[in-house]
């Protein structure tokens, strides 16, 4: 087992490539501390040698990976997965430093990636054909499913264990080899990550890290012609950039923005209700993808949500999570998060808003160094207001109440968003109508866990193409080939 302070040691101004820690050329990048502004450590500017170093290594290793035996890959995947699970309390630990979680919370998203390895190692030997029928006797048409080649892995900073995760471990179980580009503000998890393949002796340049910037390292990576496949999770305006920018055809995942809405109806529990209100809006200082954004609840049970969710808002703990326990929300990890929540709390109550929780940074010392943020519950809110129109990806909900279930069904889908939304009912008709003309990829019913690693996980419209989590998610690594043969008949037929 290694000590936090020794990964971080053996990490800082390092990059993946080829199977080793090699030192940037260029490593003046500090990542500190949103908690305290400390400094975690220095991280390296790949440079366009670098990038294309990284590139070539996954080039020259694909050759063999794509033609390993899957249960090979699958005894790899399960390695570093135990690799993953044996040192996940520091894994946490530079998680928690780089990106201001709550400890807990980061130490539950490094098991969920060691539990991503574990899946997709199952999942390589499962990528099974087709034998499709013919017009002869004579022919023989079956379709195998290959390798896309090299993939590029280009991530955000939110999760920034579990949405490498899913690419790597997806990438890696069909044969392919990866590049890894991280959030600039969160590389150290992702280089602990791939740091964690070279020690399970999985083959050179099976899997690479680049660390820098998304419009330099992250645009030399979308426009190289010997990268197969971007997998990207970010923001829809960056998705559609890359999306636009790419220089050769190649394949693309887009797992892009949200806006997710809630619906509460008469017949809801509002006590789950607020829970699940709760949980999802503000955990991770509500810098997730599917996070509740904007909340409609019926008129009859209004004045008792809101009562009760800016009862339990008050409740929640801000503070370090990297040594206070006890905490709910830690720091919020980027700059930008911080300023559009306050954009949209101050747009939201020049609009006519009602704040009813936090709308303000907490108070204390120990967290006057840290960029924190009260979670904060806006009420009366209508559609003229930010808040219920654009993703925050802060710690502020919107509240608004409807008379009519299929207005507020028109408002849950007056977006260009379609990742996930969610309803609390107890009606099975109710559930029936809003689960299938909600337009999200993703919904869920009487609780707020929209993804699990075996169910396909994607979003709609503005939110993106292709899938992650389980078949699908590996499958999205793969081409088909068909391969059509003519036999000559040995019994005269
Ligand atoms: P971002 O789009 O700013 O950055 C994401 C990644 O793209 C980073 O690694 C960045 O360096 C890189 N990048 C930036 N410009 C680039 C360019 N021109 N070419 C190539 N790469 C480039 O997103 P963020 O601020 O890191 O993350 C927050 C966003 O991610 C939110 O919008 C959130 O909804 C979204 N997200 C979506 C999902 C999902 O599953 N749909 C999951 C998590 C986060």
């Amino acid at each position: 087992m290694s000590t936090t302070s020794n990964i971080l040691k053996k990490l800082d101004g390092m990059l993946i490539i080829n199977g080793k820690l090699v030192a940037a050329e260029r490593s003046d990048e500090k990542i500190k501390n949103p908690a305290t502004g400390e400094l975690v450590g220095m991280v390296g500017v790949s440079t366009a040698k670098e990038v294309d170093a990284a590139v070539n290594a996954a080039r020259g290793a694909f050759l063999k990976w794509g033609k390993s035996l899957p249960k090979n890959r699958t005894r790899y995947l399960h390695r570093i997965g135990e690799l993953i699970e044996e040192d996940s309390e520091s894994l946490a630990e530079i998680l928690t430093m780089e990106q201001g979680k709550p400890l807990k919370e980061a130490h539950g998203e490094i098991l969920k990636l060691a539990e991503t390895f574990h899946f997709y190692a199952e999942e390589a030997v499962r990528i099974n054909g087709e034998t499709i029928p013919n017009d002869s006797l004579h022919f023989d048409s079956i379709v195998i499913r290959e390798p896309i080649g090299v993939v590029a892995a280009i991530t955000p900073w939110n999760y920034p264990a579990e949405l490498v995760g899913w690419k790597l471990c997806a990438a890696l179980a069909a044969g392919c080899t990866i590049v890894v580009k991280p959030a600039e503000i969160t590389p150290f998890t992702a280089l602990a990550i791939g740091w964690k393949c070279t020690q399970a002796a999985l083959p050179p340049g099976v899997v690479n890290v680049v660390t820098g910037s998304g419009s330099e390292v992250g645009q030399a990576l979308v426009e190289n012609k010997l990268i197969d496949k971007i997998a990207f999770t970010g923001s829809s305006e960056v998705g559609l950039r890359i999306q636009k920018s790419a220089t050769s055809i190649k394949k693309m995942s887009l797992e892009l923005g949200g806006n997710c809405p809630l619906i509460v109806t008469a017949n809801a529990n509002i006590d789950d209700a607020v829970k699940g209100a709760i949980r999802r809006s503000f955990r991770n200082c509500g810098q997730i993808c599917i996070a509740i954004n904007r909340i409609y609840v019926d008129h009859t049970k209004y004045n008792e949500f809101i009562t009760k969710l800016a009862s339990l808002t008050k409740s929640l703990v801000v503070a370090n999570g990297l040594n206070n326990p006890e905490a709910d929300l830690g720091a919020i990890a980027s700059e930008d998060s911080l300023n559009k929540t306050k954009k949209h709390l101050e747009d939201a109550l020049i609009k006519g808003a009602r704040l009813v929780a936090g709308g303000s940074r907490p108070v204390g010392t120990e967290l006057q160094n840290g960029r924190y943020f009260l979670p904060t519950v806006l009420v009366d809110c209508n559609h003229e207001m930010d808040i219920m129109k654009e993703e925050t990806f802060g710690p502020i909900v919107g509240v608004s109440k409807f008379s009519e279930l299929s207005k507020a069904l028109k408002m849950a889908n007056d977006t260009p968003y379609g990742l996930a939304a969610y309803v609390f009912s107890k009606n099975i008709d109710e559930i029936k109508y809003l689960s299938s003309n909600l337009d999200y990829g993703n919904v869920a019913v009487n609780n707020v866990d929209a993804g699990i690693i075996n169910a396909p996980y994607g979003g709609r419209k503005q939110s993106g193409i292709g899938y992650e989590h389980g078949r699908e998610g590996m499958l999205e690594y793969t081409n088909f080939k068909h391969i059509r043969t003519k036999f000559t008949s040995l019994d005269g037929g």
